[in-house]
């Protein structure tokens, strides 16, 4: 591991503080998501490079720069760092770069990275969580670039005239909800305290609900890492389109801005809409059994 941690330190320039926290990190998403992964948590961080928003920085010309290419990004004003794999296609090859990147300027106001703050960690560990469930993830198939980081995927489309364009993503939902819970999960494992749900709310605590089943948390892992959709099968279509539909409610609300939500009304529809969700889901959970225990329970007559 110390060999390792100096590779990642001289390839990236890191800081003695990130590389602290890396050193602390790295073990606990071992023991977290488990020895099989240990190869893919390595290679994912060392193909992804970790950046902190700098003073004057602007990020459109940042990435612009990073990625050699001249886009007008959408940078989320949400959540404070986002993990982008950006898909190129080269000579008929299809190809990606990653970056990590948090956000430090808020309204324009510098706010360092506080490696002591749990909210500020818990950030960088969310979206390293993307990274490590998105490494080695993209492939191609009928002529389309899928993507994909846990059970989120994005399509692209490729023509020479237009690049790749995102044509659609799936499943951001329940992942994000998930993705919360592992995070909150490592950095349990990391302080050795139990931690909140920070981000996604809502949706995170269901999470949490869901994944105490531990089949359902063991099969959603292995379609998480293994790229399939053995979840979908094991908990049954119906269920998993209610789970997908409803984790999507509750998670893409927070992207809604106030010009989209502007009278009583529609506060009053989008509340009713997210508690419909939340319903649905806590009821799943509650009601949930495990597949054996149906089958080896006592038969009523
Ligand atoms: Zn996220």
């Amino acid at each position: 591991m110390e060999e390792y941690l100096e590779k990642l330190k001289q390839k990236f320039h890191y800081g003695e503080e990130l590389m602290n926290l890396l050193s602390h990190l790295i073990p606990a998403m071992i023991t977290y998501y488990g020895k099989e992964y240990e190869n893919m948590i390595l290679e994912a961080l060392l193909h992804c490079e970790i950046h902190f928003q700098e003073q004057n920085e602007k990020p459109k010309e940042y990435l612009n720069d990073y990625f050699g290419v001249n886009k007008d990004w959408k940078i989320p004003f949400l959540g404070g760092a986002f993990y982008q794999n950006e898909i190129f296609v080269k000579e008929n090859q299809v190809m990606a770069k990653p970056i990590l990147y948090l956000i430090r300027v808020y309204l324009h106001q510098y706010i360092p990275f506080d490696f002591q703050k749990e909210e500020h960690v818990n950030t960088l560990i969310h979206e390293i969580c993307h990274l490590i469930k998105g490494y080695g993830k993209l492939k191609v198939v009928d002529g389309k670039i899928i993507d994909s980081t846990g059970l989120m995927k994005t399509v692209y489309t490729y023509t020479p005239e237009k690049g790749v364009q995102e044509e659609m993503d799936d499943h951001v939902g329940i992942e994000e909800a998930i993705n919360e819970v592992d995070t909150i999960r490592i950095m349990e494992i990391m302080t050795g305290k139990k931690q909140e749900i920070y981000g996604y709310q809502r949706a995170g605590i269901l999470a949490e609900y869901l994944l105490d089943y531990e089949d359902i948390a063991k099969v959603i892992k292995f379609s998480q890492f293994h790229d399939n959709e053995n979840w979908i099968q094991y908990l049954g279509e119906e269920n998993a389109k209610m789970l997908i539909e409803n984790f999507d409610i509750l998670v893409k609300s927070m992207y809604l801005s106030f010009s989209d939500i502007n009278s009583e009304e529609k506060i009053k529809a989008l509340h009713d809409k997210m508690d419909s969700a939340e319903r649905k889901i806590y009821e799943f959970t509650q009601n949930y059994s495990k597949k054996e225990d149906i089958e080896s329970s006592p038969k009523a007559l």
